[in-house]
C-alpha cells in the first residue's frame, strides 16, 4: 500500500491521505467479487430492486455531505456537486426498476421450444476519471449491479473520496461488501489489473482517448467486453436565424461549467459569419459575468482546475493564441484559470483541434449549413454538440450531418439518465444510461428444448 495525499484544488492544501492498493490487494478483491457473483445473481429480482432503491435513498439522505466532499476533493461548485449526487440517486432509482423487467424471449421454432436469457457477465471493472467522479461511477455500477453482476470500481487517483463514501452507503443499504468494492489506486496498477485479470469479464472505461486505446488493446487479449467513453471536442453551432442572445448568454455554461473539464464542453463555437460580431458582443458580456471563486459559496459558477499539472497543460494551448477577452479568476493558492475566449483563430490551431479540457473556447465563423457541418466534423472526436436555429428542417438536417452521439437543439444539455449517452469516432463506443446500458451488462444465452417424443 502506498500513501497518497488528496489535495483541495481550490486551496492546494491536503484534504486527506488515502492508501492506494497494489496488485495483490486488487487480485484479492477481484477474487472476492467473483466468489460473490453466484449468490448475487441468484438474489430474487424484487429483492435486488429493493436493495438498489435503499442505496438510492441512502445517497439522497447523504446528498449534502457527498456534495461537500466533492467540493473539497474536485473543486466542483456546490450547486454542481449537489446535482451530481442527485444524479447518482436518480440513476440508482432508474436501474432499480430493471431487475424485475429483465425479460428473455421465447422465439417460435420447429421441433421444440426456444428460450433466450439475458445472463449477467460476472465481475465488471469500472474505471472512472477525475472530472465527474460521482455520476460517471454510477453510470457503470448501477446498471451492472441491477443486471446481476458484481462490481470492482477504481476512482481516479486524484478524486477517490466520494466513491469511498458511496461504497459505505451501499453497505448501509444492505448490499453485500464483496458485491460492490471501491479500490483506490493507480491506473497503471489497479486499472491495468481489471484489463488483464481473467475473472473481470467487462471493463467500463471513461477517460482519455489515449488510455482508452490501451484499454481496448489490452481487453482484446481475452476478448473482454469493453465500453469506452473517451474524449470530446464539441461544436456549438449558432445560425443567424437563432435566438442569438439566448445562444450567447447560455454559451459560457456550455463550456466553462466544471471549469471546462467536461467531455461534453462545447469548446468550439461556430457562428454564422453575418452575426459573428453581434454574437461575440453578447458573449463577451456573459463571459465577464461568470462568477469564479470559492466553489463552496452558493453564488459561484466556476471553480478551479483539478491540479497544477493540468493548469500548465491548459495554459500551453493558449500561449501562442490570440485572446479576444477573458473572465476573472482568483490569484491563488489553488489551481485557478480564467474563462478564456480565443478569436480570431486558425481552424488548425492546437487549441481548436485538440481537447483542451479547460475553460478555453475558440470562436470561429462559418458561411452556410454545409460549411458548419464540415467544420463541426473536422475532429477525430464525436461526443456531443449544440445547434441553435429557429428552422426545424435545418435543425434536423444539421443534427443528421454532425457525427456525434449526443446533440441538443436550442439547448446545451448533454446528459439525461433516461436516454443513451456515448460517442462516435474516437470518442468511444458502447452506450451508458437509458435502456441501452442495461443490455451491455448481459450476454444473450439461447436454449433449445426439443419436444420430440423418445418412444
Ligand atoms: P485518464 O488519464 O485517461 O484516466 C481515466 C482513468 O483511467 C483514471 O482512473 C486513471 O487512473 C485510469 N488509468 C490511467 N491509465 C490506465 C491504464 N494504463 N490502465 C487502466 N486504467 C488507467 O483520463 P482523465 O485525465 O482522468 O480524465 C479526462 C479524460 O476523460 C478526458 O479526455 C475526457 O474527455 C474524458 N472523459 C470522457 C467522458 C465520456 O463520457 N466520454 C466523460 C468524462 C471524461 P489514474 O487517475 O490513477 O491515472
Ligand atoms: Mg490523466
Amino acid at each position: 500500500m502506498t500513501a497518497y495525499e488528496v489535495i483541495n484544488p481550490a486551496t492546494a492544501e491536503r484534504v486527506e491521505t488515502v492508501h492506494l492498493l497494489g496488485v495483490d490487494e486488487t487480485d484479492a478483491a477481484i477474487g472476492r467479487a467473483a466468489k460473490a457473483f453466484p449468490a448475487w445473481r441468484a438474489v430474487a429480482p424484487g429483492d435486488r430492486a429493493r436493495l438498489l432503491r435503499r442505496f438510492a435513498d441512502a445517497v439522497d439522505a447523504d446528498l449534502e455531505n457527498l456534495a461537500r466532499l466533492e467540493v473539497l476533493n474536485a473543486g466542483h461548485t456546490i450547486g454542481n456537486a449537489r446535482w451530481e449526487a442527485g444524479n447518482v440517486r436518480d440513476v440508482l432509482h432508474y436501474y432499480a426498476a430493471a431487475p424485475e423487467r429483465l425479460f428473455g424471449r421465447q422465439i417460435p421454432v420447429p421441433g421444440g421450444v426456444n428460450l433466450t436469457f439475458a445472463e449477467p457477465l460476472g465481475v465488471v471493472g469500472v474505471i472512472v476519471p477525475w472530472n465527474f467522479p460521482m455520476p460517471i461511477a454510477s453510470w457503470g455500477f448501477a446498471p451492472a449491479l441491477a443486471a446481476g453482476n458484481t462490481v470492482v470500481l477504481k476512482p481516479a487517483e486524484l478524486t477517490p473520496l466520494t466513491a469511498a463514501r458511496l461504497a459505505e452507503l451501499a453497505y448501509q443499504a444492505g448490499i453485500p461488501e464483496d458485491v460492490f468494492q471501491v479500490l483506490p489506486g493507480k491506473g497503471s496498477v489497479v486499472g491495468q489489473r481489471f484489463v488483464t485479470h481473467p475473472l473481470v469479464r467487462k471493463v467500463v472505461f471513461t477517460g482519455s482517448t489515449e488510455v482508452g486505446k490501451q484499454i481496448m488493446a489490452g481487453c482484446a487479449g481475452q476478448v473482454k467486453r469493453v465500453t469506452l467513453e473517451l474524449g470530446g471536442n464539441n461544436a456549438n453551432i449558432v445560425f443567424a436565424d437563432a435566438d442569438l442572445e439566448k445562444a450567447a448568454v447560455t454559451a459560457p455554461y456550455a463550456v466553462f461549467d466544471n471549469a471546462g473539464q467536461d467531455c461534453c464542453a462545447r469548446s468550439r463555437i461556430l457562428v454564422q459569419r453575418k452575426v459573428y460580431d453581434k454574437f461575440l458582443g453578447f458573449f463577451e458580456k456573459a463571459v465577464k459575468g461568470v462568477v469564479v471563486g470559492d466553489p463552496g459559496a452558493e453564488a459561484t459558477e466556476m471553480g478551479p482546475l483539478i491540479s497544477a499539472a493540468h493548469r500548465e497543460r491548459v495554459e500551453s494551448y493558449v500561449d501562442d493564441a490570440d485572446v479576444a477577452f477573458r473572465g476573472s479568476a482568483p490569484e491563488g493558492p489553488g489551481f485557478w484559470y480564467p474563462p478564456t475566449v480565443l478569436a480570431p483563430i486558425d481552424p488548425d490551431h492546437r487549441a481548436v483541434t485538440d481537447e483542451v479540457f479547460g475553460p478555453v473556447v475558440a470562436v470561429l465563423p462559418f458561411d452556410d449549413e454545409a460549411d458548419a457541418v464540415r467544420l463541426a466534423n473536422d475532429t477525430e472526436y464525436g461526443l456531443s454538440g449544440s445547434i441553435w436555429t429557429r428552422d426545424v428542417g435545418r435543425a434536423l438536417r444539421v443534427s443528421r450531418g454532425v457525427e456525434a452521439g449526443n446533440l441538443s437543439v436550442n439547448s446545451h444539455s448533454s446528459v439525461r439518465y433516461w436516454t443513451p449517452f456515448g460517442g462516435f469516432k474516437q470518442s468511444g463506443f458502447g452506450r451508458e444510461l437509458g435502456p441501452d446500458a442495461l443490455a451491455s451488462f448481459t450476454d444473450t444465452k439461447n436454449v433449445f428444448l426439443s419436444t420430440e417424443g423418445t418412444s
